[in-house]
């Protein structure tokens, strides 16, 4: 069964509650949200009862709520030394949250090594993620997915050895594991048109098991573009038919494909349609004029 949904928004006042029925509202059957706003540190606390309300809710819709993904927020930093202290806190509170939520998943990119080089960056990385894992150790039931990235200035993980190279250090190897994104493997120089191909090279150096979730963008510039812009889906230089492709690959049935794609005119949620073209696996050229009719 295809497993998909896209990013939605959560609110202090309704909370998980809300961010399903903004995905139901788009006809997903998963989603994934930031338990507060991504680039600052403001969250409020979780209320038990709207979380209730919620997984009853994900039951009569047949949601799976194992499947549903948390993106931790951009802030965290675990590269960066002057910001060390703070993405260690931050993700151990962050993965709190996702444990008081249930939540099985929480996406992370890597971080960015602002001239520290590569190397050194990895190795904070693995510091804080061992941190932090110890942090949660007796409590904890999230897996931390690492995001595969475009290669954007300085960030760490869009070679395939890089999130390998992490992985290996992580120590708590149950709680670790990849999240792919196709707009930051194609940006990152990786062909994704022969995707059983990436594949098997993935599952050769890190493991197929280790993928949890897969966001579906298609990008706004070639290969090996190194920039990280998001285009709505057949829309870019990826395509509808390699997206379809890999959306439909049965090799990740189980896995849940994630939109990211941008609002049309800044305003349109595209997620609705979006999903729809892509269950209906034909491309809809006029879909942009229809997103921004929303009809
Ligand atoms: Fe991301
Ligand atoms: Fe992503
Ligand atoms: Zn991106």
């Amino acid at each position: 069964m295809l497993i998909i949904g896209s990013h939605v928004g959560f609110n202090k006042k309704t909370q998980l509650l809300g961010s399903l029925d903004e995905a139901l509202s788009y006809g997903a059957n998963t989603f994934m949200f930031y338990t507060g706003a991504p680039q600052n540190t403001a969250r409020s606390q979780i209320e038990d009862e709207l979380t209730l309300e919620a997984l009853n809710k994900m039951k009569e819709n047949n949601i799976d709520y194992s499947k549903v993904i948390v993106h931790a927020p951009y802030i965290i930093n675990l590269c960066n030394e002057e910001k060390f202290d703070f993405s260690v806190n931050f993700l151990t509170e962050e993965l709190n949250r996702c444990n008081k939520l249930g939540v099985r998943y929480l996406v992370l990119h890597p971080g960015s090594h602002v001239g520290l080089g590569a190397q050194k960056g990895i190795y904070n990385i693995i510091k804080g993620l061992n941190m932090v894992l110890t942090n949660v150790k007796n409590t904890n039931n999230v897996i931390i997915l690492l995001e595969t990235m475009a290669g954007k200035g300085t960030e760490i993980g869009s070679k395939q050895e890089e999130i390998k190279e992490i992985i290996d250090g992580v120590l708590d190897k149950e709680h670790i594991g990849v999240c792919l994104d196709t707009c930051h493997l194609s940006d990152g120089g990786y062909d994704i048109v022969n995707f059983d191909n990436f594949l098997d090279e993935f599952d050769r150096l890190i493991g197929i098991e280790k993928i949890g979730c897969i966001h579906i963008n298609d990008s706004k510039n070639i290969v090996a573009s190194h920039k990280d812009r998001h285009e709505n889906i057949g829309f870019g230089n990826i395509g509808f038919n390699t997206l379809i492709n890999i959306i439909y690959n049965n090799r990740l049935e189980n896995i849940s494909k994630i939109l990211e794609t941008p609002y049309v005119d800044k305003e349109f949620a595209p997620y609705k349609f979006e999903i729809e073209m892509i269950k209906n696996k034909k491309f809809d050229n006029n879909l942009l004029e229809k997103i921004k009719k929303q009809d």
